[in-house]
């Protein structure tokens, strides 16, 4: 389920990250994963809206998200 929209989609088009402290990552395989969607990886908005839910690093998030969104 993605973390933004709640919407359920296949595990295909998520984008699987994990936190790290009080960062988020790109999952490991290991520890407490959360999903966010493709449409919401693209979204700004929504994306703003889950920096200020875990207070996340604006700029680190929006970076990863994009890396890992470009990624296949
Ligand atoms: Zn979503």
């Amino acid at each position: 389920m993605c973390i933004a929209c709640r919407n359920r989609e296949s595990q295909h088009t998520l984008i699987r990250l994990q936190l790290d402290g009080k960062r988020a990552v790109a999952y490991r395989g290991e520890g407490r994963s959360f999903y966010l969607c493709r449409d919401c990886s693209l979204d700004a908005k929504r994306i703003r809206k889950l920096i200020k839910r875990f207070k996340f690093n604006e700029e680190e998030f929006f970076t990863l998200i994009k890396e890992l969104s470009t990624d296949g």
